[in-house]
């Protein structure tokens, strides 16, 4: 065989390699903070499902998991500005089917929960920026991508809390971060009107207490599990759940 021919050969099986894996692909799903906890479950269902993944990480140098994963790293961190032009900049033209709004912030886990005496300012204004402001700025940021995406339903996760539940009976004030959820939900009902003429559902997502660094050691749920629901959860959202809030294995929450 000439060299010729070999190489039209192998330029063949490459081709049908890449179609073959294109077709697999069920979809794509952006992850912000997708370097531990609960994003990387999350990236892990969506890889074994067939999915094309792009998780987000502020340090997508030291993100080795979830490169090992097979998911495209991207660096992201919600609070700036810049980072997130750079982020959209760096996927312009690619579709995006599902955005979930995950990464997120705690204050004082070194010391305790914050409680009403030990809560500063910059605790409250951190956290906000991290888990309220950074949703709405990403999901601002990549709505020419949900667009271009020629799924039926395109969608839009952002990972909330119990916490975030107005009359939910005092558990323990966690004061800078409870009311960021708070907020956080009721951005999700406005996106949810603002973005329906391009047929994207906006939810608000409660994970459930997990076992992560946020969630502690002694949280009830494993991330593998839980996040292995809400990605079916996900999967079967429709334009009709658009606005409502629910729980990782697809439980109604009220606001
Ligand atoms: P972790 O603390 O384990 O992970 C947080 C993730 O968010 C990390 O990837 C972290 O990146 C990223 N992150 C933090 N700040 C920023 C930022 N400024 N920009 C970009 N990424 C950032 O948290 P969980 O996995 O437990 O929580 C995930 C989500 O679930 C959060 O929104 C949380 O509020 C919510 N949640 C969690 C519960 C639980 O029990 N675990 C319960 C209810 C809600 P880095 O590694 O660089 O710090």
């Amino acid at each position: 065989m000439t060299k010729l021919i070999k190489y039209l050969l192998a330029l063949t099986l490459l081709n049908s390699a890449f179609a073959y894996s294109a077709d697999k692909i069920n979809g794509t799903v952006l992850i912000t903070g997708a370097n531990r906890g609960l994003g990387f479950a999350l990236s892990q269902h969506f890889i074994a499902d067939g999915y094309q993944v792009i998780g987000t990480a502020r340090k997508p140098e030291k993100a080795h998991e979830l490169k090992a994963l097979g998911a495209k790293v991207v660096q992201l961190d919600v609070t700036d500005d810049t980072s997130i032009e750079q982020m959209a900049l760096t996927l312009k033209d690619t579709p995006i089917d599902i955005v979930v709004n995950n990464a997120g912030y705690i204050a004082h886990l070194d010391r305790g929960f914050e409680s009403f005496k030990n809560t500063s300012r910059h605790d409250f204004l951190l956290t906000y920026n991290v888990n309220t402001v950074g949703p709405f700025m990403v999901t601002r940021a990549l709505l020419p991508n949900l667009i271009l995406s020629t799924s039926k339903v395109k969608k839009v996760v952002n990972i909330s809390s119990h916490g975030g539940i107005v009359n939910r009976p005092k558990v323990n004030g966690i004061y800078s971060y409870d009311p960021t959820k708070t907020a956080l939900n009721k951005i999700t009902i406005d996106m949810s009107k603002d973005l329906q003429q391009f047929n994207i559902a906006v939810v608000a997502l409660a994970p459930g207490h997990n076992k992560t660094d946020m969630g502690g050691e002694n949280a009830q749920l494993e991330p593998e599990f839980s996040m292995g629901k809400a990605k079916e959860v996900i999967k079967g959202l429709s334009m009709q759940d658009t606005g409502t809030f629910v729980g990782y294995s697809g439980f109604s929450i009220k606001w």
